[in-house]
């Protein structure tokens, strides 16, 4: 068996120009980054404003298993099925971060023979947008300790500091710091941290922001920290907006590249799925429903997690109306959820996946409640069963949903023809999506609204300085946005040992964050991580490059 790499590697690749071309780009609408990637200039999206918008199909999944269970992948694949049976597909996925990459969990790139390319590049630094988001985010904490050391007109309360550094990287080193040390030249000593660069406020404002403009006021509008009197603090307080809206001139752009196949893919913004929303961005998806028939996007973690803020954070946003969602789901992940351990999940095992088939089936009946019809696409191991896929398919035909036997990642586009069909057959018939609560709604309402009709649960248990949070966010007035869940992708529940589908249990929150400038409202349960580290073996130690440029190990 080949690795994804050695996939990647034998691919033949068209010039980005030629692949910009079948989207009727021409060269002036892209600025090159070598032979294979380009950005697309944000024109392209106001000239082709008047264009009615392609059919938007989101990618998601049932519960997963720590390896993931193939959701880019299939969602690169569904693209390059679309293309076969003759259709203009565009594919919107996120940007990798070099933390999991050299970490544990591997590259974002999809996977077998759906994947895109060049995936070395798309893997390592690409176009340079994570390194502007860095600098982005760590100008405005420069900013913040210049203006202390500088006077502090302002009173900021160095104790109540919430904005921090960042870094691309899994360093749990940095997770807790002391700044300004060294004496009076160095400025005031106050406790910091860094998180990973795409858990940051600014990597959720650049996929949420619809314009420069709208990026620049996003920026401005980041609550920082308070002031000795209590106050909210804000990024614009110290007047550096503009600078950092002129740092993301170029990352805002979307990217382009290719699959196996050619297929055009934009990958564009890549916020974590747990502390920020976990979708690509919406300029990105904008320019591609512009450019194609049907429009190809993923959203991280499970659908629990990552369609309901697909759907309640980007689409409401970008006002965004998608028109059928896939579910990946898989044998083994079934497997999991009906209680089949680790090491006999490549057994075959009905019993068990009768069981665990509950996790798929809440899947369904919550992508129901935004008025959305599901197609569920079986992301087929070599290890499953005739008889395993046939009991999947014979219990989604008694629920009336549509369900394709997918092989994209052994097959590439051919292995998903079927699964294209189903959907264009959905799409076509879809009507308006419904987000699923109200944001008018208080802050209470709007997470008990997700809790009971997402998750299954039956109430939420706020701590102490949760509660303080939310009286806060409510007296500031900026409470009537949209919830931005962190929870565990593992569960429906806020527990990652409670498989299946679980009923009756209680949610606890731990904290609500108020992300201002994302303009959303983050609601901590369990313990969420913003600095991942390293594992004892990193996937790190197994890459290398050879005197002649070749690749190792990146997968
Ligand atoms: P997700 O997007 O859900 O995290 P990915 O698409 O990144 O999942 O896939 C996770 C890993 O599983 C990748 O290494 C991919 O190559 C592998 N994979 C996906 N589908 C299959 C399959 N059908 N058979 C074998 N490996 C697969």
């Amino acid at each position: 068996m080949k690795t994804d790499i050695q996939i990647a590697q034998e691919s033949t690749m068209l010039h980005i120009r030629d692949v910009a071309g079948q989207m009727g780009l021409t060269e002036d609408d892209l600025d090159f980054y070598g032979k294979y990637k380009a950005k697309i200039s944000l024109d392209v999206l106001r000239r082709e404003e008047k264009t009615e918008d392609a059919k938007l199909i989101l990618v998601t999944a049932i519960n997963p298993t720590p390896a993931g269970e193939g959701k880019s992948t299939v969602t690169v694949g569904l693209g390059q099925a679309l293309t076969k049976i003759g259709k203009k597909a565009v594919i919107a996925l996120r940007e990798p971060s070099l933390g999991p990459v050299f970490g544990v969990k591997g590259g974002a790139a999809g996977g077998g023979y759906s994947q895109v390319v060049p995936m070395e590049d798309i893997n390592l630094h690409f176009t340079g947008d994570m390194h502007a988001i860095t600098t982005t985010n760590n100008l405005l904490s420069a900013a913040i300790d210049n203006h202390i050391h500088q006077g502090n007109k302002l009173n900021i309360d160095v104790r109540r500091i919430l904005f921090k550094r960042v870094l691309d990287m899994n360093d749990r080193a940095l997770r807790q710091v002391n700044v300004g040390l060294g004496g009076k030249p160095n400025g005031f000593p106050r406790e910091d941290g860094f998180m990973i660069t795409v858990a940051s406020e600014i990597m959720a404002i650049l996929c949420l922001a619809t314009s420069l403009e709208d990026l620049k006021e996003r920026m401005g509008q980041i609550m920082i920290g308070y002031n000795y009197d209590g106050e909210a603090i804000f990024a614009r307080d110290l007047n550096v907006q503009g600078a950092m809206a002129l740092l993301m001139k170029d990352a805002i752009m979307p990217n382009l590249v290719q699959t196996l196949e050619n297929t055009p893919a934009i990958i564009h913004g890549g916020p974590f799925a747990n502390i920020a929303h976990g979708c690509n961005s919406i300029l990105a998806t904008k320019t591609a429903l512009k450019l194609g028939d049907y429009v190809v996007t993923e959203a991280g973690f499970g659908a629990d997690l990552g369609a309901e803020k697909f759907l309640d954070i980007k689409c409401r946003f970008g006002g965004l109306n998608p028109s059928a969602v896939v579910i990946v789901a898989t044998v083994r992940a079934l497997k999991h959820h009906g209680g089949v351990q680790k090491a006999d999940l490549s057994t075959p095992n009905v019993e068990g996946l009768e069981k665990g088939i509950v996790n798929l089936e809440k899947q369904i009946e919550n992508i129901r409640k935004f008025n959305l019809e599901p197609v569920v696409a079986i992301n087929k191991f070599v290890s499953d069963s005739d008889e395993e896929i046939q009991y999947i398919e014979n219990f989604l035909n008694k629920m009336n949903v549509k369900v394709a036997l997918t092989e994209v990642w052994e097959k590439g586009g051919e292995g998903g023809v079927e699964l294209a069909h189903k959907v264009i057959e959905v799409a076509e018939g879809a009507g308006t999506y419904k987000p699923l609560y109200d944001v008018e709604l208080p802050i209470k309402e709007k997470i008990g609204t997700i809790v009971k009709e997402i998750y299954g649960g039956s109430s939420v248990a706020y701590s102490p300085k949760a509660e303080k949070a939310i009286r806060e966010i409510e007296a500031m007035g900026l409470d009537k946005k949209p919830i931005c869940m962190a929870k565990t992708q593992y569960s429906l529940s806020d527990n990652p040992k409670l498989l299946g589908a679980p009923s009756g249990f209680e949610v606890k929150v731990n904290e609500v964050k108020l992300s201002n400038g994302a303009g959303f409202i983050v609601c901590l349960t369990g313990d969420v991580m913003t600095m991942p580290g390293l594992p004892k073996v990193p996937a790190a130690n197994n890459m290398d490059i050879d005197e002649d440029g070749n690749i190792l190990g990146l997968f």
